[in-house]
């Protein structure tokens, strides 16, 4: 520039258009825990969102919520309308299940083929997922579902699902190559965005507490999740980040 500046790069995450945006990870309730005041600033921005979940979390049992007879039919049931009500907390217009069996999941090529005609049909622009490199959580070990859904979501994206030479079978079904534009990775150890969601907070907390079969204590919930507010920052004047790791495409 004449002046000598140099452009201002666009923030990551604001998009002067709307976009649509897909999140695919394993459970319900990994959209909120992992990346919900993120996803519901974007609504709020007038994005397009919907979940995509590979299981039902139907092994997702909580002691103190859930009574020891409920069979896993009974909780996926339940956990289906807990994750609807939560997406309606955030904005977002639509959740599919995939219902695999919840804990067993594995990145083969079954699951990549379902996932990349999730994206052929639906066209996201981004696609949300999880980081599949994250071993060892804040919380201790990463849930293997997790790792497995970050790595076959990823596995979809590149190279298949903008490749009309991958899963052939999906084109005679009628869903054409589509390639998202950005891929955002959330749990990840290795963040290239870190986002500050102080403000949108209080929508992940009450989409959270949709999923009530998970939760517990509810104050005891509330003060576990005010522990993850930024280090500095006060009890009574938190500040809260999201972090992800972004691979942009085109
Ligand atoms: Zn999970």
């Amino acid at each position: 520039m004449s002046n000598g500046q140099q452009p201002t790069a666009p923030t990551p995450g604001t998009w002067a258009e709307p976009r649509k945006i897909l999140v695919i990870l394993a459970h319900p309730d990994d959209p909120e825990f992992f990346c919900g005041a993120t996803l519901a600033r974007w609504a709020r921005a007038g994005h397009h969102i919907e979940y995509c979940l590979m299981t039902c979390g139907d092994k997702g049992y909580n002691d103190t919520t859930t009574p020891q007879h409920v069979s896993t039919a009974e909780l996926c049931g339940r956990r289906h309308e807990e994750q609807r009500a939560a997406a309606s907390v955030i904005g977002a217009r639509a959740v599919h299940f995939l219902d695999r069996p919840d804990g067993y999941l594995v990145a083969d090529l079954e699951l990549r083929r379902d996932i990349v005609r999730t994206i052929r049909r639906l066209r996201p622009d981004i696609v949300v997922t999880c980081d599949p490199q994250t071993l060892f959580a804040a919380y201790g070990i990463n849930h293997p579902d997790h790792r497995a859904a970050g790595q076959a979501v990823l596995d979809a994206v590149f190279p298949a699902a903008g490749n009309a030479s991958y899963f052939p079978e999906l084109i005679a079904e009628g869903f054409a190559p589509h390639m998202p534009s950005e891929i955002w990775c959330a749990l990840t150890n290795q963040p290239s965005v870190i986002l500050d969601v102080t403000d949108t907070w209080p929508m992940k907390l009450e989409a959270l507490l949709k999923h009530s079969s998970q939760i517990g204590d509810i104050e005891k919930f509330k003060a576990r999740m005010l522990t993850r507010r930024v280090e500095g920052s006060s009890e009574e004047n938190p500040r809260f980040e999201e972090k992800f790791r972004v691979v942009k495409y085109g």
